[in-house]
C-alpha cells in the first residue's frame, strides 16, 4: 500500500513536472509567435516609402508587408531619418531596416543584409535648366547630399577629383529643395527616386544628367550577428512573393516602365 502512494506521488509529480515544462515550452512559443519587430524605414523616399494619408505606403513597405503575411510575423514600422537608422541597428534599438538601403561593403562589416530586393544606383540630379550633363561637368560644384547616404560617400570620395562643396541635408526633399533654389547645383540620388519624382510632378523643376553614376542594389538589414531568424523569414517570403508574382505586382504598382 505504502509503495504503491509513493509510486503514485512519483507518477503525479513527473505529471506535474511535464505539464509545468509544457507550459514553459508552449508560453515560449507564443512569446515568439506574438513579437513584434521594430523596422525603421525612411521616413520620405518614394517610391520606396512615404506617407499617403495617415499611412506609409510604397514598394519596400508593400513588400514587407507581403513578406510579413507570408512568414506570419509582426512588426512596427519606424519612420526616421536614414541617417538615423544604420546606428540604431548597430544600438540595438530596432530590429531590422527597409529604406532603399544600398548593400554595401563598408556597412557589411556591421550589418547582415538580405537577399538582393531591388537594383538601384546613384543618378545626378540637377535643374531643369542646367547645362551639366553628366560626371563630365561637375568640376568646382556645389554638391547637395542626404547624410548618412550611398550618395554622400560616393561625393566624399570624389571630392578631390572633382573638387566638389559639400551641403548636407536631412531628408531628400530637403536635398532637392536645395538644388531648385540655388544653394547646390547637383544633388546624388538613387536613380529610381528621382525617376519617380519626376514622373509623378512633372513640374518638380529637376532632371537626371547623364547615366546612372553606380548601381547598387538594396537589401534589407538588421544588426550583425542579430535578428537571424528575421532575416531568414524575410529571405523566405521574398523567395515566394518573386514566385508566385506578388512582387511583381508590386512594382509595377509603383514603377511604370519596368
Ligand atoms: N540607397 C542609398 C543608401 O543606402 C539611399 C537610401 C535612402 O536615402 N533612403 O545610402
Amino acid at each position: 500500500m505504502k509503495k504503491k502512494s509513493l509510486a503514485a506521488l512519483v507518477i503525479s509529480s513527473m505529471v506535474l513536472i511535464s505539464t509545468l515544462v509544457g507550459c514553459g515550452s508552449s508560453s515560449d512559443s507564443t512569446k515568439t509567435a506574438s513579437k513584434k519587430y521594430i523596422i525603421a524605414t525612411d521616413a520620405t523616399y518614394a517610391p520606396f516609402e512615404f506617407k499617403s494619408g495617415s499611412n506609409y505606403t510604397g514598394i519596400d513597405i508593400d513588400i514587407l508587408n507581403a513578406i510579413s503575411k507570408k512568414e506570419n510575423f509582426k512588426y512596427e514600422l519606424k519612420p526616421m531619418n536614414f541617417e538615423g537608422i544604420i546606428p540604431a541597428l548597430q544600438a540595438n534599438q530596432i530590429d531590422g531596416s527597409i529604406s532603399g538601403m544600398s548593400i554595401t561593403d563598408e556597412r557589411k562589416k556591421s550589418l547582415d543584409f538580405s537577399d538582393p530586393y531591388y537594383d538601384s544606383g546613384l543618378a545626378i540630379v540637377v535643374k531643369s535648366n542646367s547645362t551639366i550633363k553628366g560626371l563630365a561637368d561637375i568640376k568646382g560644384k556645389t554638391a547637395s547630399l542626404k547624410k548618412g547616404t550611398a550618395g554622400a560617400t560616393f561625393a566624399e570620395g570624389n571630392k578631390d577629383k572633382y573638387n566638389l562643396n559639400l551641403k548636407y541635408f536631412d531628408d531628400t526633399p530637403t536635398m532637392f529643395q536645395a538644388v531648385l533654389n540655388g544653394n547646390a547645383d547637383i544633388a546624388f540620388e538613387d536613380y529610381p527616386v528621382i525617376s519617380y519624382e519626376i514622373a509623378v510632378n512633372p513640374n518638380s523643376g529637376l532632371k537626371i544628367a547623364g547615366k546612372k553614376v553606380t548601381t547598387s542594389p538594396y537589401g534589407f538589414a538588421v544588426n550583425k550577428g542579430k535578428n537571424a531568424e528575421l532575416l531568414k523569414m524575410f529571405n523566405d517570403g521574398l523567395k515566394k512573393i518573386k514566385a508566385d508574382g506578388e512582387y511583381d505586382k508590386i512594382i509595377n504598382k509603383y514603377i511604370k516602365s519596368k
